[in-house]
């Protein structure tokens, strides 16, 4: 069983369905409108749990439908929700507008997300009993550095989604151990919109780096190591959102199981192939025996 603590954002997704994105300016009819419980915390911890990880939540949600739907949601996934925060503001919201080739748009408001701004008492405690601790940017970075801070102190490996992208400060990098963003937050980090180059930029401040390419797959790089891709499977997509907090729950879980790298990505890459089959972004993620299916 591998042990993970999220420290992130857990946000009401409201989605709407169209063929095609409105342009700005532009009103389009939508074929379907559904809230799903989402934000990148929240969605790496079902992902993990879904994966066979024991996993608990740091973060907050609001005082209000959204955050009591958005904390059973977890608990019904199995994650634990005791250091998961209910705050006076309005929970996070996400607006998304997926199309009919699976691609999306989103729009998030933090709400409640902005009181993570700080690890409250008993979180490093959970911290450092833990084998890894994922982290996102959707909550206030000052959380996000004392949580990956806490986790070093205590030999916890530290997993960091950079989304949304944005550059990250010297001190988050330096005790990061495996960063996972996506080809579009490695170029906005970097500059390099060719992953292996991205990658090779990114070591000199990482130890481990994987980087996710879509329906290409994903790329590992390491210091000292040859670059690895890793192949997606041909899957049909309907909707990508939530694909990449997918890979990094599931990779998490393999990693922590003590899988070698190979086969951690493509077990990851399997449960995101599943995934990106289903609508919505939690409701999506597949469960252990879906994955270990998939990926035999
Ligand atoms: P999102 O923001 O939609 O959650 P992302 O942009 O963070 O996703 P991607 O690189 O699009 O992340 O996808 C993450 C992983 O999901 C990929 O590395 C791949 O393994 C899998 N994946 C994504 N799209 C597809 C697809 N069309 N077919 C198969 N696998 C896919």
């Amino acid at each position: 069983m591998t042990d993970i603590v999220v420290l992130g954002s857990t946000n009401m997704d409201l989605v709407a369905y169209v063929a095609k994105p409105p342009q700005r300016g532009e009103t389009v009819t939508g074929r379907e409108f559904r809230t799903i419980p989402g934000g990148k915390g929240a969605n790496q911890a079902i992902a993990a749990a879904h994966a066979g990880g024991t996993v608990s939540m740091i973060g907050a949600v609001g005082n209000d439908a959204f955050g009591t739907r958005l904390r059973t949601t977890l608990e019904h996934s199995g994650v634990n929700t005791d250091h998961l925060r209910t705050v006076e503001s309005p929970s996070g919201t996400a607006h998304i507008v997926v199309d009919d080739e699976g691609g999306n748009a989103i729009v998030v408001v933090p709400g409640a997300n902005s009181a993570v701004d700080h690890l409250a008492p008993g979180d490093e405690v959970l911290i450092a009993s833990v084998d890894a601790l994922l982290l996102q940017l959707e909550v206030p970075l000052a959380a996000v550095v004392a949580g990956a801070r806490a986790a070093r102190a205590h030999g916890v490996r530290t997993i960091l989604t950079p989304a949304p992208a944005q550059p990250l400060p010297p001190e988050l990098l330096a005790v990061t151990d495996l960063l996972v963003p996506n080809e579009h937050e490695a170029a906005t980090l970097t500059g390099r919109t060719d992953p292996r180059e991205a990658a090779t930029a990114l070591l000199d401040s990482v130890p481990e780096v994987v980087i996710t390419l879509g329906s290409s797959g994903s790329l590992y790089a390491a210091r000292g190591a040859q670059p690895l891709t890793v192949p997606a499977p041909r899957v049909t997509a309907v909707d990508s959102t939530g694909a990449g907090d997918t890979f990094v729950g599931a990779l998490a879980v393999a990693l922590g199981e003590g899988r070698p790298v190979r086969e951690g990505l493509a077990w990851a890459s399997a449960a995101a192939a599943l995934s990106v089959q289903r609508p919505g972004a939690s409701a999506s993620m597949p469960y252990r025996s879906e994955i270990e299916t998939q990926y035999a």
